[in-house]
């Protein structure tokens, strides 16, 4: 975010002469306080300053990239994760094809029993499937799909971060989000995507609040 130059002289004044009240401040630039009052409250709210009490207000000693770096890793799966598509390891290679068509997702999920995630489908694994093989709905998708434990995923406390950071590392373009359920058991509650990614992306770049 563009701080105004008086902002940026609050800043300087704050920076030097901390703590001090807004009366000082606002003397200081010759205003009043209630002129002050708004740019106070941006830069406490974005973290440049801050404001105790009967002291006055501090500089934090942060700067902006830092305050930006600790905004980005303050995002959470919990808040960001969007509904898994799912199908049952049953289900056909045929059919599984129809559900990513009319779903329009990237990625299926394979489970069994309550949603007790099994496997992963990827477009690919569909395509690879389907290639010269004229019996699509008689192929079972849990014989093509990525199996249980080699199945990359996330927890809803888990930072978006790392949830990308693992895309990354392993070249898939989601990962589930999984709760456990019992003995080597994982329930799939949720999913995180490159799109989730992109969203993100695009909200801290479009309504950046530091
Ligand atoms: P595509 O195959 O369409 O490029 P991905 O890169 O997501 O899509 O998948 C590559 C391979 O990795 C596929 O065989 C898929 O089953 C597997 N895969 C996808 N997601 C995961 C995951 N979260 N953990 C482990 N394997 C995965």
């Amino acid at each position: 975010m563009e701080l105004s130059k008086r902002q940026h002289k609050i800043i300087e004044i704050v920076k030097t002469e901390g703590p001090i009240t807004s009366e000082q401040i606002a003397e200081q630039l010759h205003l009043t306080r209630a002129t002050l009052r708004p740019d106070l409250a941006i830069l406490t709210m974005a973290g440049f300053l801050e404001a105790r009490p009967r002291v006055g207000y501090f500089y934090s000693g942060k700067s902006a990239n830092q305050l930006l770096i600790e905004h980005i890793q303050s995002l959470m799966v919990k808040d960001y994760k969007s509904r898994p598509v799912v199908v049952q390891e049953k289900t056909s290679v045929y059919d599984a094809i129809c559900t990513m068509f009319l779903e329009d997702v990237g990625t299926l999920y394979v489970v069994k029993g309550q949603n007790r995630l099994s496997g992963v489908l990827s477009r690919k694994d569909l395509l690879k499937a389907a290639m010269g093989n004229h019996e699509l709905t008689a192929v079972p998708v849990s014989v093509v799909m990525t199996r249980m434990p080699n199945i990359v995923t996330c927890k809803l406390d888990d930072t978006l971060v790392h949830a990308a950071g693992q895309m990354m590392r392993h070249q898939v373009d989601s990962v589930p989000v999984v709760r456990i359920a019992g003995d080597e058991e994982w329930e799939i509650i949720g999913r995180i995507t490159k799109t989730t990614i992109a969203r993100a992306f695009v909200e801290l770049g479009e309504n950046i609040s530091i």
